[in-house]
């Protein structure tokens, strides 16, 4: 049996010291530890032993007993065309060029104040909530979907998660920023660990060891916990922070982070959709699991969420800048909730909510090639090319 133990994120609590034979026997004859194990994982246990050839009908996305190990039959198809889309939209940090940045940050009359310190605390949220999101799919979620369609697509989304850290990674060394600050922002700057603070718990559930779904109860704690993934943190926190760089690239500032930026945020509105697709479907095959009072309880955390995330629009913005003030995040957040809860079925939370930034939506329509044909660099995968001399 393997375990994933040395795999648990840093935000969880670090096992204990390596127990010897001798410790063991002495904390069982001293009633510490049980005799049977408290738990026991087993690598992949919806790795059927069965030689049976799948069937469309048996096959679930959570709880399922099919092997998930037979990606088709085709049943949801919906993941399996998001894994393609991914993969059309695929993309690397270092194909876009960072000179014009890296000059304008070095002019001392490149940006204001006010301007570094949106683009710093951006990058001190961003380097270690994909990382976050990352360990949410590889040491949490996977485990517990049993459609391998969308296993096919959490592969492929882990993979995105990395080359969005390492794009925040190649922002921060290119513009010579101090690295400690930026990665350990998420612990020293209230309003990104307040973020942070309310996700981890719910990443947590999904990447304990002992979690297991099959009860109602387990099966709601997962449900609760990929809603809050896909649209609170992927769905929300992301939002004032894209928007922000976004709108500096519309004024021609920090145009190759903004680049950046805008295949990162087409990556995570599909992650958001296949979540919404996710929540949805497991929804469906089981509806006991969408009652009163676990609606009354997503629409709480949702309102938490827009609460989090407008203090962390007040804490980036202390004055406006850039044409963007906080009181305007106010009104889009409102906006974005009210659209996730409608996706996964729930009434809008707030009654009136306009999007005061339409151009957002241009953005998530990108056409990779637009953008590419004008900045890639020649020697494009070289790196990777094979030589058959
Ligand atoms: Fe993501």
């Amino acid at each position: 049996m393997l375990s994933f133990e040395d795999d648990i994120p840093a935000a969880t609590p670090r096992k204990a010291p390596a127990a010897t034979p001798e410790t063991i026997r002495a904390q069982v004859a001293g009633g510490i530890l049980s005799r049977e194990p408290v738990h026991d994982i087993d690598v992949d246990k919806h790795a059927s032993t069965s030689t049976g050839r799948v069937r469309l009908e048996d096959k679930r996305v959570i709880n399922g007993a099919a092997d998930v190990n037979q990606l088709v039959p085709f049943k949801y198809k919906w993941a399996w065309d998001k894994y393609l889309a991914g993969c059309a939209n695929h993309w690397m940090p270092q194909e876009i060029n960072m000179q014009r940045d890296i000059e304008l940050w070095k002019n001392p009359n490149g940006l204001t104040d006010d301007e570094r310190l949106i683009i710093k605390r951006n990058l001190g949220f961003f380097v270690t909530a994909d990382s976050l999101a990352a360990n949410n799919i590889v040491l949490g979620t996977y485990r517990h979907i049993t459609a391998p369609e969308c296993r096919q697509y959490l592969l492929r989304q882990a993979f995105e998660e990395a080359i969005h850290t390492h794009a925040y990674q190649y922002i921060t060394e290119s513009l010579g920023l101090d690295e400690g600050e930026i990665f350990n922002a998420y612990h020293e700057i209230k309003s990104i660990r307040d973020k942070d603070d309310f996700l981890i718990p719910f990443i947590n559930t999904l990447t304990d060891p002992a979690f297991k779904t099959g009860t109602p109860e387990a099966d709601q704690q997962l449900l609760k916990s990929l809603i809050v993934f896909a649209c609170i943190m992927e769905g929300l926190f992301f939002y004032v922070g894209f928007t922000q760089i976004l709108a500096m690239g519309r004024q021609n500032k920090m145009t190759g982070a903004s680049e950046q930026y805008q295949y990162i945020l087409r990556d995570e509105s599909m992650h958001c959709n296949f979540g919404i697709d996710l929540i949805n479907t497991i929804k469906l095959e089981n509806p006991h699991l969408w009652t009163n009072e676990f609606k009354a309880e997503i629409a709480e955390l949702m309102r938490q969420g827009v609460e989090l995330e407008y203090k962390y629009a007040e804490d980036t913005m202390p004055r406006g800048v850039l044409g963007l003030n906080a009181p305007m995040f106010k009104e889009y957040l409102r906006f974005i909730a009210n659209r996730r809860c409608q996706q996964i079925g729930l009434d809008p939370l707030f009654d009136k909510a306009d999007n005061p930034f339409p151009w957002m939506a241009e953005m998530i329509d990108l056409k990779k090639e637009k953008n590419f044909f004008e900045t890639r660099v020649i020697e494009y995968q070289t790196g990777g090319a094979l030589s058959w001399d």
